[in-house]
């Protein structure tokens, strides 16, 4: 992996300008320090410095209004690379990408089902060295990991990684050492949010929240533009508030918790239980009559097929999603929540549902008509969002201090 030239700055309005750049060009000096209001001469001699450091080029000529036809300045995106990762229960996503988020490359990797801390970070770095050996001449400047469980923002270590049992991963620290280019790690969930903030296709908006609901549930919340982690890191582990008083028991130890009405497992024990009062249809056949290979994802492929049950469960499931986002809403007011993991994939059939739940028990109007969509990042979202949390550290300075 080439690597080492690049100098991270450190600069207020360096960054700023960068980050116009970034934003609205290709777009002239003199529009940069019209909208920035730092004066032409500082413009002019740090755009000298984000040239001689390669991040800008300049490319074509503007409108001339009078005089000479200023020179535009947009980012030099094929100059340097970023490597996003995934660390989940079973597997290491890894993804390689320009600096306007265009991929080049993508990896996946089994984790094998018990494995120690040393060896699981030596799968770490051979994910990347692989990723990075079959691009040689590209240099990667950051390394962002979106790590499930808990983690330690500023030390970089993994505290808890329940998929995999493991405790205290030091990830930052021997990633660096091994590749000497700065590292970022966060939490999955917050990885993804923090890549749906950064590639939202439209007008940013400064609060929004993701929801992951796969296995578990949790949600990553970005505030002004930043990553909320709260005091001790538990910012977003809604998939702990109880929904249900009298429910079930959820893996935290506590009883009705949203989790158990609305991750993959959930779903899939609620048509297991349904089946085993009555087996037949659709779902049974596709089963083979063993109600243990029914996951959530099966339930998803029943309702696909026409199963009458399968639609009813996520129905339900639909409107249990809803009640606790109309709760989100009341908490936090986002501009918009997006809806990521395995579950999201039956949008068609909880979507309807759960902007039905929503507009009846919003408070106000707009309450009601909080946008709720899909994540559109895909598989790869953490790792997107992973390297996002790099992006976010070049254009916008520091965002792992935000609290
Ligand atoms: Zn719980």
């Amino acid at each position: 992996m080439k690597k080492g030239s690049f100098q991270w700055m450190k600069s207020l309005n360096r960054t700023i300008i960068l980050n116009k750049i970034r934003t609205d060009g290709p777009i002239s000096r003199a529009q940069i320090a019209k909208e920035t209001k730092l004066t032409p001469p500082t413009v002019s001699s740090l755009v000298l410095e984000l040239i001689d450091k390669e991040l800008v080029i300049e490319s074509e000529q503007g409108e001339s209004v009078g005089g000479r036809k200023p020179t535009l300045l947009v980012i030099n995106s094929e100059r340097f690379y970023i490597i996003g990762l995934d660390v989940g229960a079973k597997k290491i996503r890894a993804i390689l990408i320009d600096l306007s988020g265009k991929a080049i490359d993508k990896t996946q990797t089994p984790i094998p089902s018990s494995i120690s801390n040393e060896d699981l970070l030596t799968l770490i770095k051979g994910t990347i060295s692989n990723l990075t050996s079959t691009h040689e001449a590209k240099e990667v400047i950051g390394i962002g990991v979106g790590m499930h469980g808990a983690v330690d923002v500023e030390t970089g270590t993994s505290l808890f990684a329940p998929g995999l049992h493991l405790r205290d991963i030091p990830i930052k620290k021997t990633l660096e050492e091994e590749f000497d280019v700065p590292v970022k790690i966060d939490n999955d969930v917050r990885a993804m949010a923090f890549g749906e903030y950064w590639f939202m296709e439209e007008k940013k908006d400064e609060n929004i929240v993701t929801v992951n609901i796969g296995n578990g549930v949790g949600a990553g919340i970005v505030l002004n533009g930043r990553i909320f982690h709260g005091k001790y890191d538990l910012a977003g582990e809604i998939g702990h508030m109880t929904i249900d008083l009298n429910g079930n028991p959820c893996s935290c130890g506590n009883i009705g918790c949203w989790q158990t009405l609305i991750s993959g497992p959930a779903i899939a024990e609620i048509a297991v239980k349904q089946l085993e009062l009555h087996s037949d249809g659709i779902l049974f056949k596709m089963a083979e009559g063993d109600l243990t290979k029914i996951e959530g994802k099966t339930v998803f492929e029943g309702a696909i097929a026409g199963d009458a049950l399968s639609k009813k469960i996520l129905e339900k499931t639909g409107e249990y999603i809803g009640i606790g986002l109309t709760n989100l809403i009341h908490i936090l007011n986002p501009a918009k929540i997006i809806i990521g993991g395995g579950v999201a994939n039956a949008s068609p059939f909880i979507l309807p549902k759960i902007k039905e739940t929503i507009l009846q028990r919003g408070l106000t109007s707009q309450a009601k008509t909080t946008p709720i969509y899909c994540s559109k990042l895909g598989s790869y979202g953490t790792a997107i969002g992973a390297c996002a949390l790099i992006l976010g550290e070049i254009f916008e300075g520091d965002y792992s201090a935000a609290e």
